[in-house]
């Protein structure tokens, strides 16, 4: 089968295959890895393994930590206001869609938000370009969402953080559906997170990657937020603040690993690249299917796509579910149909549905 959900998404079968053999026996000691203290020299050294191999990844500059924290990227919705929020100053959002929304609603509780751009009125059939806006004023931080799981759109480029005084307001981004699909300039962020259901390891785990200066906002912070939350307590205990999802961490560690055995995120972006072109073909030349996002914004890890035709939409989920395609249902809030196509996807699962697509359409029109 191929499982083209948005998330908790397919893992690489030789990660999976793996972590079967570990689950009952740990490097052979006997115990399985879900077990293992997470003080004990075994946890510990995965998890000094699983930060340097996503330091390696993305050519992590000195000046920036990663944690391993829980509640998955909603959490971080409230995390990135309360660590980061400075004196009154307010929160830019750039909203692009039904993610951009949720992290821009959680922030409003804790601060002031300014929406400095919105594509709401596209349908969120498009990002948001350089053109669209410029900064003003100063803000706590520049929120955006480089890709809409849900609309289907991506940024192609990093969204301009410069004050008219040429100072940068940090930038925060929420990559969870598009983190390590492809190399990215980390220098240019202050804080970078993602749940890791999609191209990490289990749901839960969120990855935070943060400037180290912005810890000292953490600290300024720290009387008025969850510690569980705090970015620089997080740091200060490298990320066993409690006990941490240890077996999601190993999972993700295993993961890291395969993405270097793969060659790294050149490599995989190739491949996004390659998947995402074959399955835009499809739509763009099918006479039943379309997707109405802007071509220059169109994301390559989820790809919505619709016959307008809710009971026809049904049948093709359901059809494809028997052939081995499952969960192309699109999302509840939007219905239509949607294929994420996330790192572990291989070009042959797109082959395979492009070639159901084909033989539905020629079925049904
Ligand atoms: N942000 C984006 C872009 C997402 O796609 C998702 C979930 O699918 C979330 C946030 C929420 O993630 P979680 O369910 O881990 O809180």
């Amino acid at each position: 089968t191929y499982n083209f959900c948005s998330g908790p998404a397919m893992l690489p079968e030789d990660v999976l295959l793996k972590a079967q053999a570990e689950l009952l026996n740990y490097q052979n000691q006997g115990d399985s890895v879900m077990a293992l203290s997470h003080r004990s020299d075994a946890f510990l050294e995965i998890l000094a393994q699983a930060q340097q191999r996503l330091a390696a990844l993305l050519d992590l500059p000195d000046h920036y930590r990663i944690l391993f924290m829980q509640g998955g990227a909603s959490a971080q919705f409230s995390a990135v206001p309360l660590n980061l929020r400075q004196n009154n100053l307010p929160i830019g959002f750039l909203d692009s869609g039904y993610w951009s929304q949720k992290a821009l609603e959680e922030a409003q509780k804790y601060a002031e938000v300014d929406v400095i751009a919105s594509s709401q009125s596209s349908g969120y059939l498009k990002a948001i370009e350089q053109a669209d806006y410029q900064l003003s004023k100063p803000l706590s931080y520049l929120h955006y969402t480089p890709n809409e799981t849900i609309d289907g759109n991506a940024f192609y480029c990093i969204p301009n953080n410069q004050l008219p005084n040429g100072q940068e307001v940090p930038l925060v981004a929420d990559m969870s559906s598009c983190i390590l699909s492809e190399p990215i300039d980390v220098s240019r962020f202050g804080v970078i997170y993602a749940g890791a259901q999609k191209n990490i390891g289990p749901a839960g785990l969120a990855i935070v990657i943060v400037r180290e200066d912005l810890l000292a906002r953490s600290q300024q912070n720290q009387q008025a937020m969850p510690r569980l939350l705090n970015y620089a307590t997080v740091v200060e205990q490298n990320s066993m603040a409690n006990t941490p999802p240890t077996f999601a961490i190993y999972m993700a560690n295993l993961v890291f690993q395969w993405l270097q055995q793969q060659g790294g995120l050149e490599v995989i972006q190739q491949r996004n690249q390659a998947k995402a072109e074959l399955l835009y073909q499809a739509i763009d030349s099918s006479r039943l299917f379309v997707n109405n996002v802007e071509k220059n914004h169109r994301s390559k890890m989820n790809v919505p796509f619709s016959s307008q035709n809710a009971e026809l939409d049904a049948k093709f989920a359901e059809q494809a579910q028997q052939q081995g395609l499952i969960s192309l249902q699109g999302h509840r809030s939007k219905g239509g149909l949607r294929a994420s196509i996330y790192n572990a996807m291989p070009y042959q699962g797109v082959e395979a549905l492009v070639q159901f697509m084909k033989s539905f359409e020629n079925q049904y029109v």
